[in-house]
């Protein structure tokens, strides 16, 4: 159907599959189809659907939830061939592309024009818009501007039976239920994403960085509550802990504030008169909180400085420690110091080292648990990130911000709903795809396989021999 150079089956290349981000969940597909078009997935999922193979789809890869780990024996369908921006409707403030567009390059193609799309992921360079749909990805300037699924409109699906399916289209709010708001964020468990229509928004007048360096994250969480509570909305506030600043420092030099226990990058856009209003406003709440030193970007280039140090976070713990595992919760704004206390204590009672990088005006905390394989420590390592968790469902908070939940907190998420929901989940999945072949083993947990296998993921006997399946 694809033609032979668009199918893959030789064993060397399927490994490149076997993972996304999380890497501690593997597993090789029988193959890899790179379908071209619409017509070309729903010729593939016609056949999967006729021989009863599980199937994924995949974007880039960088998922960190292991939601496009192939399932063994499997097809993996990758969106990669099908990266067109298809059409640039400025009147409309509307962008039509295929899956595989990274989503750096939406922007990109309408920036001349006065226009950004806003969520902004920091793997953004890479990450597919078909990824960022399934998992209804955010992004540090998510804050101001809500995220995936407030700047979708319109999807073509591809169902998995093979029937193709419109939801929504240019406009908002089409009758009916809700669809479009139940496939965003389904984690590629519903169907296959070919086409999408996205909100762009009109770039700000002014752009304004502030930065500001505190001895402690006490100090800083005390400045996102003020400058929040102050009734102002910042694009962005995001904040860093020391052990995040060393390694960024070392990887790409931002010129973060010697010493700092913690720094907070406040960005604030908008009319000119407001912004300098707003900047002047948060930096005597940074002050007040504490700040020994508030600096404002000047230029483009300083701006650019101080984001990268920011965005190259996770990939800069290379620098620092040979594994890091990112975890990805959230807890109610207020309740950051606490739950930052409480990451520290575990990070000392486990011996590991643990460091936040996170979205603090959402409350959407990224730990990076450092650890090194070789030295045996995956285990404990898992057991940290898993208590980190419960912490920030302790604080009120929830399982997963932006990363989804994927392979990785499918048996989590009892300890956030309750049996009657995930059974509302599983129905609602099953309305989808009666036969279990979209995406199986993500999102919504078997309890009885849940607690038989812990660790990395491997295939459980009873799956193996055909008794057990995982939903
Ligand atoms: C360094 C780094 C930084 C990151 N920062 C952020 C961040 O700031 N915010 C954030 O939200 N995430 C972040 N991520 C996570 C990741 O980049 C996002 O989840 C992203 O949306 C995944 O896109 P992808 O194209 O790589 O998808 P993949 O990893 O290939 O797939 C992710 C999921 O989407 C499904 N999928 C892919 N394409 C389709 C489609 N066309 N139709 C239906 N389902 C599909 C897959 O089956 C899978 O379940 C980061 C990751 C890394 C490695």
């Amino acid at each position: 159907m694809l033609g032979p150079e668009h199918v893959i089956t030789e064993p060397e290349q399927l490994r490149v599959y076997e993972s996304d981000g999380l890497t501690g969940h593997r597993a090789v597909p029988e193959l890899v189809a790179l379908p071209d078009s619409t017509e070309q997935v729903q010729a593939v999922v016609r056949a999967c659907h006729r021989e009863q193979v599980p199937f994924v789809a995949r974007g880039a890869g960088t998922g960190l939830s292991g939601g496009a780990t192939p399932f063994a024996g499997g097809v993996v369908v990758s969106l990669a061939r099908m990266n067109r921006i298809l059409e640039i409707d400025l009147a409309s403030q509307r962008v039509v592309v295929e899956p595989g567009v990274a989503n750096l390059d939406v922007t990109r193609a309408v920036e001349a024009d006065g226009f950004f799309y806003a969520p902004d992921p920091s793997s953004q360079q890479v990450c597919t818009i078909g990824g960022n749909v399934a998992e209804n990805s955010g992004g540090a300037h998510c804050l101001k501007n809500g995220f995936t699924v407030h700047h979708v409109t319109g999807l073509t699906v591809v169902l998995p039976d093979g029937e193709v399916v419109e939801l929504g289209g240019k406009a908002l709010d089409p009758d009916g239920p809700d669809l479009l708001g139940v496939v965003v964020g389904s984690e590629g468990t519903l169907g296959i994403a070919t086409r999408i229509t996205l909100r762009i928004v009109r770039t700000p007048e002014v752009v304004r960085t502030l930065l500001a360096g505190f001895d402690t994250t006490d100090a800083a969480g005390a400045a996102v509550s003020g400058i929040v509570g102050a009734g102002i909305l910042p694009a962005a506030i995001e904040m860093m802990d020391r052990l995040t600043i060393e390694a960024a420092e070392l990887a790409v030099a931002p010129g973060y504030p010697a010493g700092a226990g913690a720094v907070l990058l406040v960005e604030l856009d908008g009319v000119s008169a407001q912004v300098d209003e707003d900047a002047a406003h948060v930096e005597r709440i940074c002050v007040g909180a504490g700040a020994f030193e508030v600096r404002t970007a000047t230029d483009d280039v300083a701006r650019a400085l101080l984001w990268k140090g920011r965005k190259s976070a996770f990939a800069a713990m290379g620098r620092i420690a040979t594994d890091y595992y990112v975890q990805d919760g959230v807890v109610p704004r207020t309740r950051l110091p606490e739950v930052l206390r409480r990451i520290e204590e575990l990070s000392e009672a486990h011996g590991l080292r643990v460091g936040n990088v996170f979205h603090a005006g959402d409350g959407n905390l990224h730990p990076l648990v450092l650890y090194d394989a070789a030295s045996g420590e995956t285990e404990a390592a898992r057991v940290l990130a898993e208590e980190i968790l419960d912490a920030c469902l302790d604080a009120g908070g929830s399982l997963t911000g932006e990363h989804g939940v994927g392979m990785d907190k499918a048996c989590s998420m009892p300890r956030m709903f309750s049996e009657r929901d995930l059974e509302v989940f599983q129905r609602l999945r099953r309305a989808f795809d009666p036969e279990g072949l979209c995406n199986p083993g993500k999102v919504v947990p078997t309890p009885r396989l849940c607690g038989e296998v812990p660790g990395p993921h491997r295939i459980h006997p009873l799956e193996r021999i055909g008794l057990a399946e995982r939903l």
